[in-house]
């Protein structure tokens, strides 16, 4: 299994139910989850950006516009799904996670989580055949790789 960056552009509504998708498959069905897609000037940098507060469960995400992505990053598509699973994970780990901004601590905690993001959008890929079109996802195969363990 090998996650390739694969261009995945999404509408707000398919966000929001890949956002529901994946919230089960890593147990955050308790958490509150609100999605944005953002200009890049209304972003901190980066592809997606999640700020969370775990004593209530609460995050809000932000996914850069597709207009801005090639200003930002020109060596690799944009995919918004990797993106959405990168900032729930932050959720994830939100309880370990007291790393301060710009801290040597911060970059490796976020440079492990988009390893995981990528690794799991890979195996879900490749679990529907790698045959992910936007708005044509077979979940049927991923589900049963779950299932299966
Ligand atoms: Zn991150």
């Amino acid at each position: 299994m090998k996650y390739f960056p694969q261009e995945c552009i999404l509408t707000l509504e398919e966000l929001n139910k890949l956002c529901e998708e994946w919230k089960s498959v890593l147990g955050l069905e308790n958490w509150n989850t609100s999605i944005k897609i953002c200009r890049d000037d209304d972003m901190e940098g980066g592809a997606g950006h999640c700020h969370w507060v775990l004593p209530i469960q609460c995050a809000d995400i932000k996914i850069l516009d597709h207009v801005d992505w090639y200003k930002i990053i020109d060596h690799f598509p944009q995919d918004m799904e990797k993106t959405i699973v990168h900032e729930l994970l932050h959720c994830r780990f939100a309880v370990i996670d007291k790393a301060e901004d710009g801290t040597l601590e911060e970059l490796i905690l976020h440079q492990n989580i988009d390893m995981l993001a990528c690794a799991l959008v890979g195996i879900k890929r490749e679990a529907n055949g790698n045959a992910f079109e936007k708005g044509k996802g077979e979940e049927n195969n991923f589900k049963k790789f779950l299932r299966n363990g």
